[in-house]
């Protein structure tokens, strides 16, 4: 039973223009939206069309939006860790190389210029 939570008519149709909120699963018809029955069919045709309530609109937006900024942080965070990390590491380990070789010429030319 699909009742639209404006005009409290039953869509019992399957074909009947209307939506469902994806957060509280209210019904609202098109014809109460507003939506131009082309325009409700171009939505329908998208995949990625997500519909919510008035009421679940800005509740919905305020939380992608502030996961979303919070993963970015996070990931960004992590990136730079790894970078630091890797670059530490790198550094390290040049400077180990370095040392073993200025070490290992050295060895070897000290005993010629003696
Ligand atoms: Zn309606
Ligand atoms: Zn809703």
């Amino acid at each position: 039973m699909r009742i639209c939570e404006v005009c409290r008519k039953d869509f019992k149709d399957d074909n009947s223009r209307i939506l469902e909120c994806e957060r509280c699963e209210a019904h609202h018809c098109a014809k109460c939206l507003k939506i131009e029955d082309e325009l409700y069919d171009k939505l329908m045709q998208r995949n990625d069309f997500h519909w919510y309530c008035g009421g679940c609109e800005s509740k919905v937006m305020q939380s992608i939006h502030l996961e979303e900024i919070e993963k970015k942080l996070v990931d960004f965070m992590s990136k730079v860790d790894y970078k630091m990390k890797t670059l530490e590491g790198n550094v390290y380990k040049k400077l180990a190389e370095m040392e073993e070789k200025m070490n290992e010429r050295l060895k070897d030319t000290l005993p010629i210029r003696q």
